[in-house]
């Protein structure tokens, strides 16, 4: 499964905002963004007014970095966003949120999506009793998301469930740290995202 391996900071410079693609480090002073806010590269400093095209381009880009989605599977979801009822840009941001390695960051038991997507992969997590390793997989609303028994006497997970004990879970998920499960109570709203999307900038791009 392809997936971009390069360096992640550079990804939020290139977006001049905040991915939290780090962890922890993220919210710390190491923060790679807070030390240097230019975009990378020798003209990264370069004061370029952006035309109407590149603003759109650069919200696909935060959008699809933030999420850690590549481009193909990307367009595929804005095509489905497309053709369900309602307005395209929330459906496109209420689907990536349910994406499943999504679901695991925002239960709190990972501290990015990278590791989110990796605690998937590594097949720690059950929904509805069984076992799933697709983190592109999109959940729905009644599912009960859970670590896999024999993961759950490990020192990693006691320490991811203590982290969640303490982490703001959005409203439409119902996580129980010390069971170590989460019931998607209802499907997210575009108001139930905090990040700061354009998601119109996006419908604008693929409209063209
Ligand atoms: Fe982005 Fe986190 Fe790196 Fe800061 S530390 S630049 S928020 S990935």
């Amino acid at each position: 499964m392809a997936r971009y391996t390069g360096p992640v900071c550079r990804l939020c410079r290139r977006e001049g905002t905040k991915l939290f693609l780090k962890g922890d480090r993220c919210t710390s002073g190491k923060c790679a963004l807070d030390r240097r806010s230019t975009a990378p590269g020798q003209h990264g400093a370069a004061n370029k007014k952006m035309r109407e095209y590149g603003i759109q381009m650069r919200e696909k880009q935060k959008t699809r970095r933030y999420y850690g989605v590549l481009e193909k599977q990307f367009v595929n979801y804005y095509e489905e966003a497309a053709r369900k009822e309602g307005m395209t840009g929330e459906n496109l941001i209420c689907l990536l949120e349910r994406r499943f390695d999504n679901v695991v960051y925002r239960m709190g038991f990972a501290s990015s999506h990278k590791e989110a997507r990796q605690l998937v992969l590594h097949g720690h997590f059950t929904i509805n009793g069984k076992k799933v390793n697709i983190p592109s997989l999109i959940i729905k609303a009644g599912d009960v998301i859970a670590v896999k028994e024999s993961s759950r006497d490990s020192v990693k997970f006691k320490a991811l469930a203590e982290a969640a004990a303490s982490h703001n879970a959005p409203k439409w998920l119902e996580v129980k740290a010390d069971a170590m499960t989460a019931k998607v109570l209802a499907l997210p709203a575009r108001e139930d995202v905090d990040f700061d999307f354009n998601e119109q900038l996006i419908v604008e791009l693929y409209s063209k």
